[in-house]
């Protein structure tokens, strides 16, 4: 595991280096239709208490009935984590007391948790990778949720997320900056979402973090930790851990040392604050629901789940790596979201003849990504169809257009011509690359005998070509084939 962090990666003190220690608590809604223990709706922005059924309300002797679905999500993202599967686990009761929690205890998994250690691969940058380890996953019920704002004078009950299913990814505390724990929170989202066990929508509250952070000198024990409380932003879980290691820093610097707590990340002011003292696990009266049998499954159930699971992240790029031969950036890039992947397949295999991988990717990562990017949608959502990519990259690649017109192209297909299919638009108005050499001949001596002082510049200074080379193309309205156009002056030059 990653247990020492790279100089670069430690924060300078007044009196030194300090390392950053984070480990991650991630919940994330499980993809199920029904409640954990209930029948009722998990729908989002339904009406307040909409989807609450008597279990939900904790009504007097009503007894919870395992979801069978939620089930098979914990085990498909344990499985999806590489982790240890536990084909026993138990239902415990945290008990604590809260407006939006009416049976006054949560159910979740403490001693026996559905799924236990695992790891994930993370790519911290394009030339860094790091594994994290999975400390435990388990299944618990979401609590309702405390409305203040609908009244001066009263406050009111939402239950439609109470007995919602969670499952709660526990990671080791391997983490050694916040960029590491962005990256971690992103991939363990794309892990979910090519599993479809959680949506990973963090705006609606899919998926959000607690962070716990300490700090050390090197080569010294773990530090005490703060938890910061429910985090709901890749940006804040960064933004956080910056902040709380400088706040933990500065405390230790001055002589003081770090009480154990819960804080509470405030984003407009950039500061945690402490909410409470850490409860211990003692405090929450942790037994067995004695209304719940042990959760049990066998192997050969594990294994049907298992044979049914798509194609993860890490194979997926592994596979585009070989078969395409990407580079492992771009394959990096076009595999963190499924759709984008899918879509590079669908342009690289459009039509009876492959295509080069790499230009396809190019053009999926480059002008279709920018463009998804201003509309703030996927690459796979904006209106320009993989066949229109393949088109382009095969109007390049047999010498019809330079890869400068395809960009004119693609701008026409992002504009007028939405349906467009680019072979038709290039001959309907022209933009063919002039290859004739006679043509670009012609072009070429114009420019020459207009400029005798930049032709005698040119032999003293082969730089200059490029002067040549633009004044060619503007004659040409951008249509003559460089390269053509490179030789040619080159040529007539003597350079
Ligand atoms: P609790 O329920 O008390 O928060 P858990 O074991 O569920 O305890 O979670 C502890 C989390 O804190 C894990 O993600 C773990 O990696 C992380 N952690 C443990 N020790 C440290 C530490 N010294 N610094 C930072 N994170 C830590
Ligand atoms: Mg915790």
């Amino acid at each position: 595991m990653n247990s020492h962090a790279k100089p670069e990666k430690l924060i300078k003190g007044a009196t030194g280096d300090f390392e950053v220690v984070i480990g991650l608590e991630v919940h994330a809604q499980v993809t199920s239709r029904a409640k954990l223990f209930s029948g009722a709706a998990t729908e989002f922005g339904s009406e307040p208490n909409a989807n609450v059924s008597l279990v939900d309300a904790a009504m007097p002797g009503m007894l919870p009935v395992i979801n069978e679905e939620c089930v098979a999500q914990a085990i498909r993202t344990g499985l999806g984590l590489n982790a240890k599967i536990n084909l026993r686990s138990v239902f415990d009761r945290k008990n604590y007391f809260y407006p939006d929690l009416p049976q006054g205890y949560q159910i979740s998994q403490y001693k026996s948790p559905i799924v236990g250690e695992g790891v994930v691969t993370v790519d911290v940058s394009p030339t860094e990778q790091i594994e994290v380890g999975i400390e435990r996953l388990h299944l618990e019920q979401d609590a309702g949720k405390s409305l203040h704002d609908q009244s001066p004078t009263e406050s009111f009950v939402d239950l439609n997320r109470s007995g919602v299913a969670l499952m709660e990814i526990v990671s080791k505390p391997d983490m050694r900056s916040a960029d590491e724990a962005r990256a971690y929170v992103t991939k363990l989202r794309t892990i979910l979402r090519y599993l479809g066990t959680c949506d990973g929508n963090m705006e609606q509250g899919s998926l959000r973090a607690d962070v716990n952070v300490s700090v050390r000198r090197p080569g010294e024990p773990f530090g005490t930790r703060c938890e910061i409380k429910n985090v709901n932003s890749i940006r804040f879980i960064g933004q956080a851990i910056e902040v709380e290691a400088r706040r933990q820093i500065g405390i230790l610097e001055d002589g003081g040392k770090i009480d154990q707590e819960t804080r509470l990340f405030d984003p407009v002011r950039g500061e945690t604050r402490s909410m409470r003292s850490k409860e211990e696990a003692h405090d929450y009266r942790y037994f067995p629901d004695p209304d719940l049998l042990p959760l049990e499954f066998d192997q050969a159930y594990v294994d049907a789940l298992a044979g049914y699971l798509p194609e993860l992240p890490d194979a997926k790029k592994a596979r585009f790596m070989k078969d395409y031969g990407l580079p492992a950036y771009d394959a990096g890039v076009l595999v963190a979201d499924k759709e984008t992947a899918d879509y590079f397949e669908a342009a690289v295999k459009h039509g009876s003849k492959p295509r080069d991988p790499k230009l396809v990717a190019n053009w999926v990562t480059g002008d279709v990504a920018a463009y998804a990017n201003s509309l703030g949608l996927p690459v796979a959502q904006t209106h320009i169809a993989p066949a229109q990519i393949a088109g382009l990259v095969d109007l390049i690649s047999d010498g019809t257009i330079s890869g400068k017109i395809a960009k004119d192209v693609l701008a026409i297909v992002i504009g007028e011509d939405k349906d467009g299919d680019p072979r038709a638009i290039v001959e309907a108005r022209g933009m063919r690359q002039v290859t004739d050499t006679g043509a670009i001949a012609a072009a070429v001596d114009a420019i020459i005998s207009a400029n005798p002082d930049k032709v005698a510049q040119a032999k003293a200074k082969p730089t200059m070509l490029g002067w040549f080379v633009g004044q060619v193309m503007k004659q040409t309205g951008g249509k003559a084939n460089p390269q053509a156009v490179n030789e040619l002056l080159k040529e007539k030059l003597g350079i």
